[in-house]
């Protein structure tokens, strides 16, 4: 499976410090900030640092330090963010067209503070 990534799409600008975010959280390899267009009273992105396409992508071509360290930043982004399994919260990653993925840089939505139903558009 062959990914081509786009280095102007706009995550990888946040990335370069073209663009502003607010972030939560960044390690060596990951940075997690607030999306701009929240859905829920939390709602956050968690972006590796490398050019990644998507979360299969990633998860096929991301080294294992890259691997874990992503999800050892989501524990603490949710720890940082008071969200945890008693009140729950939603980790969705759009991929691909037929998932409605907008921006290609792998990204996790992290979306809590409310209950968030079943679905998300
Ligand atoms: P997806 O690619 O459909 O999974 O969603 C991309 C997400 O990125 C959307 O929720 C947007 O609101 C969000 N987004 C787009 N541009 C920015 C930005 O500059 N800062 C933070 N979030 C953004």
């Amino acid at each position: 499976m062959g990914w081509t990534y786009d280095p102007t799409n706009i995550f990888a600008r946040i990335l370069r410090g073209e663009i502003p975010n607010r972030t939560v959280m960044e390690t060596p390899h990951t940075l997690v900030f607030h999306d701009i267009r929240p859905l829920a009273p939390v709602h956050v992105l968690v972006i590796p640092k490398g050019a990644y396409v998507s979360l299969d992508h990633f998860a096929a071509e991301g080294s294992e330090e890259e691997i874990v360290d992503f999800h050892r930043t989501i524990a603490k982004t949710c720890a940082i963010l008071g969200l945890s399994g008693e009140d729950g919260f939603r980790a969705i990653s759009n991929t691909g067209d037929h998932g409605h993925q907008e921006v290609p840089h792998y990204h996790l939505h992290i979306l809590g503070g409310r209950p968030i139903g079943r679905m998300i558009e």
